[in-house]
């Protein structure tokens, strides 16, 4: 116990943080945790000259003598900026497109994303679970409202048997229009945050801040940087230039079909239950999904095929005629079939993946998304991904502790820590997973045993990170970053 400025304060050193400390006015009940005693005690002082009187176990922030400049307005970037600004963080947007967009369909998020979606801001989570469309929308399938796929057999012996009822607990399967979604994160950013048309073209590192130049011809000095500019990311080329060659996104040897059908038409092809529950159908060398979408009117519907070729175009699509769709697919049984006549677009989708960078930071610039790891899209986790990243890093942005940009540096090496092993890992295991649907991964192929194994261990691992543990951890990096380097930043 001790007097500071006439008021009894309960002083304590923070056992494992090093010099961290937390004061706790016994008057006001104000409360501070920061890196150092001296900080603690300079900021309770400053909050009684302030006259601030808080309810005690309420921390008051100390103010943050900086601002991220998030470059990137993509479900990452909107995120990260959600959760900044709901703890006081200032944050300004610089988007490229002249408006927020979302080009893509269809997304679906995992258990554990989901869990974070209300730890960025509880009205995410209220807004995502008021989009979705679950396997129980159906009259008559409530009773698949936890199941994430079943998963088919598309041919051989089994043709058409369930193999396994793969649950998602307790989430389901969920998936909404990606534009909606971003339409509801646009919602919750408040109009002086964000720059359209501003494309960042390079980025610079000075003394004491990064050099944002646009491709209109205007420069942003800023004090941090988080690059959420996706899976062509700038921010990532100018952060780790070493890496630009040996990090640019390659063909994965795999393409896909993709088409939205009615949902009557679906029914038709495969009747009820398999148009109404999200399904995987696997088969050799190829793998197909469905799952319904929009409230159950349509079904998305994907066909992926492993290719050993070259990916012979310029772009990430080139045509496909229906003989390459019935040629690539016909060996997938009668449901995939039957759906496949419904295909008008025939097109043909490269799936690409992108090696692994050596770092989500240096010194004041970080990268969170795809631009730090994209992912192909086998276990529909690239969004989950980001998502998690924004609620660590708006966690260790916001930390008591985080005043200067200094600090900051501290808190994106802490972030790349804890985030970089797990999203480079669901990379990695993503691409597995397309083996594992294809039948090819070695040692499993088509062993029905086997392969239940493998999706149980695999999901669990994905799906039940407890997210709090995951956050402390990267306190736990933050704290002791602050404590060994002494200001020292590279
Ligand atoms: C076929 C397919 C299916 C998928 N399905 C799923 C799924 O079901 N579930 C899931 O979780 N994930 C899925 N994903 C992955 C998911 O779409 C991405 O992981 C996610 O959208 C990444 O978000 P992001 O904000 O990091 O990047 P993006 O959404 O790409 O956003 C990047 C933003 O940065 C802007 N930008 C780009 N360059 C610049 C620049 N130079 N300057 C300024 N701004 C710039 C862009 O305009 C954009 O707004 C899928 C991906 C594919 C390809």
């Amino acid at each position: 116990m001790s007097y500071i400025d006439n008021r009894l304060v309960m002083l304590r050193l923070l056992h494992g943080h090093g010099r961290a400390a937390e004061a706790i006015d016994l008057t006001s009940g104000a409360g501070f945790r920061c890196r150092s005693l001296k900080r603690t005690i300079d900021l309770l002082s400053t909050s009684h000259r302030l006259g601030e009187n808080h309810a005690m176990g309420s921390e008051v922030s100390p103010k943050k003598q900086f601002t991220v400049a998030i470059v990137g307005g993509g479900i990452g970037g909107l995120a990260l900026a959600i959760g900044l600004l709901r703890r006081n963080v200032p944050v300004q947007i610089y988007e490229a497109a002249p408006a927020f967009r979302e080009t893509g369909l269809g997304l679906s998020i995992g258990p554990a994303a989901h869990r974070a979606l209300p730890r960025i801001d509880p009205k995410l989570r209220v807004t995502y679970d008021s989009l979705v469309t679950t396997n129980a929308d159906s009259p008559g399938f409530e009773r698949f409202r936890d199941t994430w796929f079943e998963v088919v057999w598309a041919s051989g012996d089994d043709e058409g048997e369930l193999m396994m009822d793969l649950k998602a607990l307790p989430s389901g399967q969920t998936t909404l229009r990606r534009a909606d979604f971003l339409a509801a994160l646009v919602a919750m950013i408040p109009d002086n945050t964000a720059h359209f048309d501003k494309r960042l073209v390079s980025l610079t590192e000075r003394a004491d801040s990064v050099q944002l130049s646009f491709e209109d011809g205007t420069t942003v000095a800023a004090d941090v940087v988080v690059g959420c500019d996706g899976i062509k990311s700038r921010v990532k080329e100018f952060m780790l230039p070493e890496e630009v060659e040996q990090t640019r996104p390659r063909y994965s040897g795999m393409y896909c079909y993709r088409a939205v059908l009615e949902m009557q038409d679906a029914v038709t092809a495969v009747g009820n239950h398999r148009a109404r529950v999200a399904t995987w159908y696997i088969g050799s060398g190829c793998y197909a999904i469905t799952y319904p979408i929009m409230n159950g009117k349509k079904l998305n519907f994907g066909m992926y095929k492993l290719d050993e070729e070259a990916w012979d175009s310029d772009g990430w699509v080139r045509p496909g005629t229906k003989e390459d769709l019935d040629s690539d697919m016909g060996h997938m049984g009668s449901y995939v079939n039957a759906l496949m006549k419904y295909v008008s677009d025939t097109s043909q989708w490269a799936i690409f993946e992108h090696p692994p960078v050596s770092s989500y930071c240096r010194s004041r610039v970080a990268i969170l998304g795809d631009a730090a790891h994209a992912s192909t899209p086998h276990q529909g986790a690239g969004a989950g991904q980001a998502i998690e990243d924004a609620l660590v890093l708006a966690e260790l942005l916001a930390d008591n502790a985080v005043v200067t940009p200094e600090d900051v540096v501290a808190a994106f090496r802490a972030y790349d820590s804890v985030r970089r092993p797990r999203s480079q890992k669901v990379v990695t295991s993503s691409k597995e997973n397309a083996d594992l649907l294809c039948l090819c991964h070695e040692g499993i192929r088509d062993d029905g045993n086997k392969l239940r194994q493998a999706w149980n261990e695999r999901f669990q691992w994905l799906w039940n990170l407890d997210i709090d543990e995951h956050i402390e951890s990267g306190r736990d990096h933050l704290h002791r970053h602050l404590r060994n380097e002494g200001g020292q930043w590279s």
